[in-house]
């Protein structure tokens, strides 16, 4: 069994975390890392229970189109199926209503999807996104730059001390196994 240190990505915090890989890469245990120098071992519910993103059953690993609108039928079609019908419904709407009538929003802050939720929402030439950095870990940051001139609450540091410690991790995994 390997353990990898790393952050948890559920949230803006980025709580240090040791993932418990096995020899077939199964990961099997997920925990708070003590060395970490802001969280200390500690993690939420949430990030603990991460490895059911990655295995639980009811997880959605392919597009699914309601049968019926007014009934909770799916059924399974294909990627170029999906995004055809997504990107010719917004097509009408953004024609229909104005690219401004549309709002992209986003799950919890983590480095990759909001800068691709920007992106897209600037390639709609809608301004509207949202998500949860822009009613928590945002207002938090902003809070605390007026309160104290930086923002440096628990979020913002640990954010920072964890993504080095993920670079750190991936760089020394790219050395071992280039
Ligand atoms: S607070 Fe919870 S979800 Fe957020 S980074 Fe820490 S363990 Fe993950």
């Amino acid at each position: 069994m390997e353990r990898i240190k790393t952050s948890c990505d559920g949230c803006a915090v980025c709580c240090g975390a040791q993932v418990f890989v096995s020899e077939g890469g199964r990961v099997l245990k997920i925990e708070g890392d003590p060395d970490h120098p802001e969280t200390k071992g500690h993690m939420c519910i949430k990030g603990l229970a991460g490895m059911e993103l990655l295995y639980n059953d009811m997880r959605v690993n392919y597009p699914l189109k309601r049968t019926d609108k007014n009934s909770e039928k799916w059924e399974r079609i294909s990627w170029d199926e999906a995004l055809s019908l997504i990107s010719n419904r917004l097509t009408e709407i953004r024609e229909k209503y104005g690219p401004e009538s549309i709002v992209v929003a986003h799950g919890s802050w983590s480095h990759d999807h909001v800068g691709i939720s920007t992106f897209f929402a600037a390639a709609l030439g809608t301004p509207n996104v949202m998500g949860m950095d822009y009613i928590c870990f945002g207002p938090m940051a902003l809070a605390c730059h007026a309160d104290m001139g930086i923002p440096t609450a628990l979020g913002f540091k640990s954010f920072f001390v964890s993504f080095a410690i993920q670079c750190l991790g991936i760089f020394s995994r790219l050395r071992r196994d280039p």
